[in-house]
């Protein structure tokens, strides 16, 4: 990807774990890689369409002097979060955080923090068949929403299936939806837990009846597995109810393990069950 990197920004400002520096201040200096596509400013010598870099020293200088925090880790993290939502086009930022002034009663060159943080695309599949469903999705959408770190791009068609897995109970109402995020995989799957408990989700039988299920389909091309979270979802290939959704909205998105897109798992799980 095309970048734009900003060098040795200095920053006086008032970030450290001693009181001295938080009373007497000293100089901080910043180096950040903005990654975005720079293509379309090119052609057209258009800034609109890329990113001011005038804007964004100026911005992260106010961030420094506007916040005291013990720790540059700390200081590297809210303000690369600040960054990206304040700048969309920005997809990816390194971000370094120099100190070349550190109090350690030691002499040294310098001291930093360096972190890499970006926006992520995410798919959620969502389901309900108790109570009033629709509007059980529909207010899960609202809250994910309302989420600062969480931008929805696309949301499926609803769709009533059959419920899967063995268990009599209703109906499903379900659907699919793209967003994009600065959470990380087990923050994200977090918070949507708390959403399925605001919505008063109990877990009784496994696969049996629920008020708001929201899965974690696809998170990039990431593949990733722990006790709490395994992605892609392990079992999206062999349902309809997921892969109807999701070929609304993202057709040509391809599974990172089978290598097959979705419209490709679906045609084949349609074929499977006509046979
Ligand atoms: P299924 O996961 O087969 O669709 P379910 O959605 O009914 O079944 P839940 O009771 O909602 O099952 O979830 C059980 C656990 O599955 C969750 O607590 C979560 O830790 C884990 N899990 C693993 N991978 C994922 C994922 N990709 N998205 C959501 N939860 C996941
Ligand atoms: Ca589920
Ligand atoms: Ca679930």
């Amino acid at each position: 990807m095309d970048k734009i990197k900003i060098e040795d920004l200095e920053v006086f400002a008032y970030h450290g774990v001693y009181p001295e520096e938080n009373e007497n201040g000293q100089n901080f200096y910043i180096n950040a890689t903005l990654y975005l596509q720079t293509r379309e400013a090119g052609k057209s010598d258009n800034l609109t369409l890329s990113v001011h870099y005038g804007e964004v020293c100026h911005f992260m200088n106010d961030f420094m002097k506007q916040h005291t925090f013990q720790l540059i880790e700390t200081v590297a993290e809210r303000m690369a979060e600040a960054v990206l939502l304040q700048f969309p086009l920005i997809e990816v930022l390194q971000l370094e955080i120099r100190k070349p002034s550190a109090p350690i009663g030691l002499p040294f060159a310098s001291v930093s923090v360096e972190i890499e943080r970006a926006w992520h695309t995410a798919y959620i599949a969502i389901g309900s068949n108790m109570g009033d469903k629709q509007q059980y999705i529909e207010q899960a959408i609202e809250k994910i929403k309302k989420h600062p770190l969480l931008n929805v791009i696309s949301v499926s068609k609803l769709l009533v299936t059959k419920p899967y897995g063995g268990v009599e109970q209703e109906d499903f109402l379900n659907g699919a939806m793209e967003i994009r995020t600065l959470l990380l995989p087990e923050e994200l799957l977090d918070f949507l837990h708390e959403i399925e408990q605001q919505a008063g989700r109990e877990r009784l039988i496994h696969w049996g009846p629920r008020t708001l299920d929201l899965d974690i389909i696809f998170y990039d091309n990431l593949v990733y597995d722990s006790e709490t979270l395994t992605i892609p979802h392990a079992d999206m290939h062999n349902r309809e109810f997921v892969l109807i959704p999701m070929n609304d909205i993202a057709p040509y998105k391809r599974h990172a393990v089978l290598g097959k897109t979705v419209h490709q798992m679906l045609n084949e799980l349609q074929e499977l069950s006509r046979n």
